[in-house]
């Protein structure tokens, strides 16, 4: 079917749903005219209804087909029924069809309801995204208000997923020193996208995968594991919300570590529709659980590979990681990432979009560790934050970027082996990275998904 809006000449595919509103002009369903019966094909990427991380609003889709050119030109993939559930398609659609699969009702349902205790834990990308919503220069570093806000919606505790952060350092390097001495290559595990996407279109390179649970895996489980066990906290009464700038961790819980995702533009509605002055709020400080400046750092390109390198650089030598030590070089669609280790060199590569490492993985011999993003400049460009005209992106990532690592220069902790909660936690329970312990609760296997290519996979 297509009709016509007899007001403004928009078409519209497919049947007409009751109610239906030009997108356009406005104008209500009697002014559409059907003009043709047989069916249009669909240029739009078919978006199954559960598809936990994206959803799209049939109403309001005018089938541009947007959708399908970001996912094979800017995220990497061409086949029709594959859905990595990055959400790069939200950021580019233009009339706003596409959206993140809303769950922040269904957690403002669990704060209000006194038996429950609800846990924020915040992803870095978010404080330098949620000023998008609320009028403030690109990249402002918002902290203190991102956590004053999810104080005044009602959380009963806001943590920073920095410290989750941190725990993959410590693991991800001691895998990364056990295969160097095996001289076996690893990637990052840390971006849920890519890693679906090496489980669909490269089974091969499953092996060389890290297997550490991303940050918000890892600390979900240890609040979950030892934590509320402390605090004698009733476990089936706590909820563990991750604030994200990112969609495919919505896909990614369904592993059960944390119970709900939101993205920072859910955030931005809960603070709105809690008529919450977002722009007046006095900063206000995470409760106990945080990390170091190499946590936060994670939310840009790079900073996974520079986290990492610290700690791998103090389990061999001792001593810290300081930043003349590290050569960093802009390739053409990568950055090269040097260190010399006693008397080795250790040479890393991190890569964003899906479409750049297949580039990357003809090379891919020259290097011990790549990081892999999906999202072009990491998390900072996630498909859950905030939407900004297209002529601003560049700018965005530049600023959300710079001041991530502008928070890096700080003088306070830096270094994962430094933050007294980390060296506590192994001390009093982990042990060491990659413990009996640390294994069974932050480290996880990764499934030749190979077969579903081509399926709907969603
Ligand atoms: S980009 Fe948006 S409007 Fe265009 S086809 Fe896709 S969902 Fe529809
Ligand atoms: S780069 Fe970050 S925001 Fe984008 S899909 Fe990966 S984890 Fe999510």
């Amino acid at each position: 079917m297509k009709y016509k809006c007899s007001k403004c000449g928009f078409i519209h595919f497919g049947e007409l749903p009751d109610g239906y509103y030009c997108p356009l002009c406005h104008s209500n369903f009697s002014y559409f005219k059907l003009i043709e019966v047989e069916e249009k094909k669909y240029n739009r990427k078919p978006v199954n209804p559960d598809n936990p991380g994206i959803n799209r609003i049939p109403e309001k889709c005018i089938n541009c087909g947007v959708c399908t050119k970001t996912c094979e030109n800017i995220v990497g993939i061409k086949d029709e029924n594959v859905c990595i559930k990055c959400g790069q398609c939200i950021l580019t659609c233009p009339t706003g069809a596409l959206t993140p699969k809303y769950d922040y009702r269904k957690v403002l349902e669990f704060i209000n309801n006194e038996e429950y205790t609800v846990i924020a834990i915040t992803s870095p990308a978010v404080r330098v995204g949620i000023g998008d919503a609320f009028g403030y220069p690109a990249g402002k570093f918002l902290e203190g208000k991102m956590v004053a806000a999810l104080k005044a919606i009602g959380f009963d505790y806001v943590f920073d997923t920095t410290f989750g952060a941190d725990l993959t350092s410590m693991e991800e390097a001691y895998e990364l020193k056990n295969r160097l001495e095996k001289k076996e290559l690893m990637f990052s595990s840390c971006c849920p996208s890519w890693v679906n996407y090496a489980c669909i279109y490269h089974p091969e390179l499953i092996k060389n995968l890290s297997t550490c649970k991303s940050p918000i895996g890892m600390e979900a489980s240890i609040i979950k594991d030892y934590y509320l066990n402390i605090d004698e906290m009733d476990k089936d009464k706590t909820i563990i919300v991750a604030v994200t700038p990112c969609t495919s961790k919505k896909a990614e819980i369904l592993n059960g570590d944390c119970d709900y995702v939101i993205t920072t533009s859910e955030l931005a509605h809960l603070i709105r529709e809690q008529n919450i002055d977002f722009r007046k709020l006095e900063d206000a400080e995470f409760d106990s659980v945080n990390g170091s400046s190499s946590g936060t750092i994670y939310g840009a390109s790079g900073g996974v590979t520079l986290s990492v390198l610290r700690v791998l650089y103090n389990y061999l030598t001792g001593k810290d990681l300081t930043a003349d030590e590290v050569s960093i070089k802009e390739k053409e669609f990568y950055k090269e990432i040097k260190v010399k280790i006693n008397k080795e060199i250790i040479t890393c590569a991190s890569v964003s979009t899906l479409y750049n490492l297949e580039k990357l993985l003809e090379i891919k011999d020259n290097f011990n560790f790549i990081e892999v993003m999906n999202c072009a400049g990491g998390c900072i460009n996630g498909g859950g934050q905030i939407l900004m005209p297209q002529n601003e992106k560049d700018k965005l990532k530049k600023e959300r970027s710079k001041s991530l690592f502008k928070d890096d220069i700080k003088p306070h902790i830096k270094y994962p082996y430094k933050n007294p909660i980390i060296k506590n936690l192994y001390e009093d329970y982990l042990d060491n990275p990659g413990s009996e312990i640390a294994e069974k609760i932050f480290h996880t296997k990764h499934k030749n998904l190979s077969r579903k290519k081509g399926d709907n996979n969603d």
